[in-house]
């Protein structure tokens, strides 16, 4: 059934993770992205990711050789003719996404389904710019996509029943685990975990309590493998907020109103671990709180 190639549109940290997974699963992956530079520089991630399961013996030496033999890097949408599944993983924009399908449309098989990683942007809408709706779907992957086991599959209107079987299984014969979502904000773990997250900095901004004992809270009493504070700068403060505020707009009320705390820490260029500086501060072996939130949490 897998033995048509799948493309992979953009070669980021998505784009890259997911033609990894896809390789590994024994599927030939063609990998694209404007910048022939960035599709080199995932090639060479992936392999290095490989080598990593390999070491950790989560992989045998031939399956990495054999993944890396499967990807292959196209110059042009043209190349994309043989792909029976495209997932695109360009930015975050509804105008970047469209534009991508439109110069894709005349280089695709018949059958080709076209499906987009996007994390806020509604199906339905986005399927209002191929040809084929029907054929058209959301396939969500989380970061870093080898690690983690999730797949959102989301359903537009339009979307049709073959479409999602063929998704289904050929996400399920990789080894993903798959959930099927309407197309709704957040889908579905988003529209769970960001409220989470997001209450977690109104305890602060409320000085209800402080840092540690929040993600204490919810480690213990909770069970929850991180605190969501800390869970917030592994992710990105960014991210968190810019997910916040889909929530709210696509939602409304004030249950997904994002965090003012949140806000100011962002336009502080306090971004989480990637910045070095969000709820915590990160040294090169240690974190500690950071020490300047407390005269935020006073303004916000
Ligand atoms: P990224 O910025 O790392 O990668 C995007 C890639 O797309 C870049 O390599 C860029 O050169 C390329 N690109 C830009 N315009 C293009 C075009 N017209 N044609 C082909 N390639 C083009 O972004 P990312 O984090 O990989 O996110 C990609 C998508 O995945 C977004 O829709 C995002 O919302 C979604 N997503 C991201 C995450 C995450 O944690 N980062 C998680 C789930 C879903």
């Amino acid at each position: 059934m897998h033995n048509r190639a799948v493309a992979v549109i953009g070669s980021g940290l998505m784009g890259g993770g997911i033609a990894h997974v896809m390789a590994l699963g024994g599927i030939e992956t063609l990998l694209y992205d404007l910048d022939r530079a960035r599709v080199d520089a995932a090639i060479e991630l992936i392999g290095k990711n490989l080598g990593r399961q390999v070491k950790k013996g989560a992989i045998a030496a031939d399956q990495r050789n054999d993944a890396l033999g499967k990807i292959r890097a196209v110059d042009s949408l043209g190349d994309l003719s043989a792909a029976r599944l495209v997932i695109e993983a360009v930015p975050e924009n509804a105008k970047i996404k469209e534009a991508v399908y439109a110069s894709l449309l005349p280089h695709l098989a018949g059958d080709a389904i076209i499906a987009s990683n996007t994390s806020s942007i509604s199906i339905t809408t986005l399927s209002g710019a191929v040809q084929a709706p029907e054929r058209f779907v959301g396939i969500h992957f989380f970061n870093p996509v080898p690690m983690m086991p999730l797949v959102e599959l989301i359903a537009g209107d339009r979307t049709d029943q073959a479409t999602l079987a063929f998704c289904e299984n050929l996400l399920t014969s990789i080894g993903k685990t798959v959930v099927r979502s309407r197309d709704m904000p957040g889908f579905i773990v988003n529209r769970l975990l960001i409220p989470l997250l997001n209450e977690a900095a109104i305890l602060l901004e409320q000085q209800v309590t402080d840092i540690a004992s929040i993600d204490t809270a919810m480690r213990l009493g909770a069970n929850h493998p991180m605190g969501p504070l800390e869970l917030s700068d592994f992710i990105g403060l960014d991210t968190v907020l810019s997910a916040a505020e889909v929530l709210h707009a696509g939602l409304g009320g004030d249950k997904y109103r994002p965090s003012p705390l949140l806000k100011r820490m962002v336009e502080a260029g306090w971004l989480g671990r990637k910045s070095g500086t969000g709820f915590y501060v990160y040294g090169p072996d240690e974190r500690a709180h950071n020490p300047l939130l407390a005269e935020m949490v006073q303004v916000a």
